[in-house]
């Protein structure tokens, strides 16, 4: 029986487990089950795949997704696993064939989508088959209260009842307390122990701009400066903006591609998989785009609408950067934005205890946004995870915002608030501050009250600021009726009787575009001074590669290990097979094409 660090080593090509792996994997050798509980790009495949491969029999994968099963089963082929799957892609011949093979033991893992286990076809088949352990991926999809929720996978407790003696293991990159309890009870884990590895993603350089007006082009601006030819993913709200940005995107020269329920399935289908097969292509997306991609090497996630809450915008910003390499999470958000979601808040059906959470969820998420200190350590602390020291990769840490005591201007904005009647618009409200006598404000005599034109000092913009930040902070909340009337709330009444200080972030005004340039341009894969012809060589070789075989490029070779190539330049076939990545089968396939690839460069 071959050791898991050798299998490590000569299957995968790499030297070292990562914690917690090698424990995990020791639990499942022990033939005990396993909770992990670990990041987005952590290597949790590892951990059921090399102890099926060091056990006797298959190890049995259920996963969700067709994609994803389709994905992993190439990769382990491409590493000389013996890997397949059945799902309702497969034509009954060769359903049959795939089933012939588990019964011949000739499968080191087979993944197999939820209803397919389920059938009482597929348990009969498994009672015969020889089983090294079963792996229930994407977890939480147990989980009633998640969005991913699958009722199939509530179901799966039925394998520990007809199959006690086999060692289970569950994963999920899902961190909350009450979805590990869930699955916990669901799949009767009770006796599994629970890997929770820390849930920071240090590659990933956090970025959250106040993009009032002018978002789309400071996403084009960031797209050209810091991804240009790189993938990545922008999410927009609602369909429309999808599809327009997608346009427009396009018409500016980025290769962009847009994604949502409302397209046809096969065009869908046909975009997902350019985003996988070709490099450099961005996806424009509602958050319908993205559970099941692991594209390892997505450089950067964009917002230009405010996810709901913290946990889906760790979600989706998790997305980026799976293989480890540098990669951005950029949101730009603005009044318009906040007003937006704490109308749809308003004005949400749903009882009174579903709106506390989600009016909290959303504060914490716009929290998040105006704070003016390291966003990853409150990301984290968001989970329950401290952070000791401010992390140095997000824009807050990078360029600390400045901020200013903002208490008489606050006592300013809520009082032409009051004195309004509490029902106009942001614009409004600053028109009546500025002084600006228009025929509506004369109508409704609002040039004649004691706040009309106190607000001279400061400029439209600098207003809009503001008051962005006072709804933001729950100071003013919005109208139901959705026309963005503002009123007080009971918060608001210290500032607005000057008894509590407020300080705000100062907006960056026209020094935007000298303070990108400044910023060091880390989000790129390749480090300054790198040979951009070698890894465009490269590139092109795994290209060709990938489409004789019809698999997308990253299962050839990931990003990493083209970079460690141009690193070392290996030029033998023996220091080829050291580079991270490369295992035994790999080498023998390609070992040979690369070094040539090199050599002539
Ligand atoms: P997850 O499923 O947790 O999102 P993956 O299993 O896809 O993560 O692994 C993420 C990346 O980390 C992959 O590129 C994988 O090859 C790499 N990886 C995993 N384990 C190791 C390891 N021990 N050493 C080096 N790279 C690893
Ligand atoms: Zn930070």
């Amino acid at each position: 029986m071959t050791q898991p660090l050798e299998i490590l080593r000569s299957v995968f090509g790499y030297e070292q487990f990562r914690s917690p792996q090698d424990e995990v994997i020791s639990t499942l050798m022990a033939g005990e089950d396993a909770l992990v509980l670990m990041p987005t790009g952590g290597g949790k495949s590892l951990c059921f795949q090399i102890p099926a491969l060091a056990r006797t029999g298959t190890g049995i994968v259920v996963s969700p997704l067709i994609a994803l099963m389709q994905d992993q089963v190439a990769a382990l082929r491409q590493a000389g696993v013996n890997a397949a799957y059945l799902n309702s892609t497969l034509s009954l011949a060769e359903a049959r064939q795939v089933e012939q093979q588990l019964l011949k033991s000739e499968l080191d893992l087979l993944y197999v989508a939820p209803e397919r286990l389920l059938n009482g076809r597929t348990l009969d088949l498994l009672e015969q088959a020889n089983i090294a352990l079963f792996a229930i991926d994407e977890a939480h999809c147990v989980s009633q209260w998640g969005h991913d929720f699958r009722p199939e996978y509530i179901q799966l407790s039925q394998l520990h009842q007809r199959f006690p003696h086999i060692p289970r293991i569950a994963l999920t990159a899902t961190a909350d307390e009450p979805t590990r309890r869930e699955i916990i009870a669901r799949l009767g884990l009770e006796n599994a122990r629970v890997f929770i590895s820390s849930f920071d993603r240090p590659n990933i350089r956090y970025h959250i701009a106040q993009g009032d007006g002018g978002a789309r082009d400071k996403l084009l601006q960031f797209i050209r400066e810091q991804h240009d030819g790189e993938a990545g993913i922008v999410y927009c709200l609602s369909r429309k903006k999808v599809d327009e940005t997608a346009t427009w995107l396009s018409s500016k020269g980025i290769p962009a591609l847009p994604y949502h329920a409302g397209l046809p399935a096969s065009e869908r289908e046909h975009n997902q998989s350019r985003f996988l097969k070709e490099e450099g292509i961005v996806m424009v997306a509602t958050i319908a785009f993205g559970m099941g991609i692991d594209k390892p090497n997505v450089r950067f996630v964009a917002h230009l609408n405010l996810p709901k809450s913290v946990e889906a915008y760790y979600q989706e910003t998790g997305r980026a950067g799976r293989d480890g390499l540098p990669a951005d999470a950029w949101m730009s958000y603005g009044l318009q934005d906040v007003i937006t979601l704490r109308q749809m808040m308003a004005a949400s059906e749903a009882d009174e205890t579903h709106k506390r959470v989600e009016q909290h969820k959303l504060d914490a998420m716009l929290g998040l946004c105006e704070m003016t200190t390291c966003r990853r350590q409150a990301l984290l602390g968001y989970f329950g995870e401290p952070l000791a020291t401010p992390c140095g990769n997000c824009d807050t840490c990078l360029e600390p915002p400045a901020t200013w005591d903002a208490s008489i201007h606050a006592q300013k904005a809520l009082s032409c608030v009051h004195r309004t009647g509490q029902r106009f618009g942001v614009t409004y409200l600053v028109d009546v501050l500025l002084g600006k006598s228009d025929e509506r404000i004369q109508r409704n005599a609002h040039d004649k009250i004691s706040t009309f034109g106190i607000g001279g000092d400061l400029n439209a913009t600098a207003w809009r600021g503001v008051y962005r930040q006072l709804i933001a902070r729950g100071l003013l909340l919005v109208d139901i009726e959705g026309h963005g009337g503002l009123r007080l709330s009971e918060i608001c009444r210290p500032v607005l009787r000057g008894e509590e200080a407020l300080w705000l972030r100062r907006e960056l005004r026209a020094a935007k575009s000298s303070k990108t340039e400044r910023s060091p341009r880390t989000g790129r894969t390749l480090p300054p001074g790198a040979d951009q012809g070698l890894w465009d060589a490269l590139r092109a070789k795994r290209r060709e590669l990938a489409e004789e075989q019809g698999v997308p490029p990253y299962v050839i070779f990931h990003d990493a290990t083209l970079m460690a190539m141009m690193e070392a330049r290996p030029q033998s076939l023996t220091a080829m097979g050291n580079l991270p990545g490369i295992g035994e089968r790999k080498l023998e396939a390609y070992g040979a094409d690369f070094l040539k690839v090199i050599h002539h460069a």
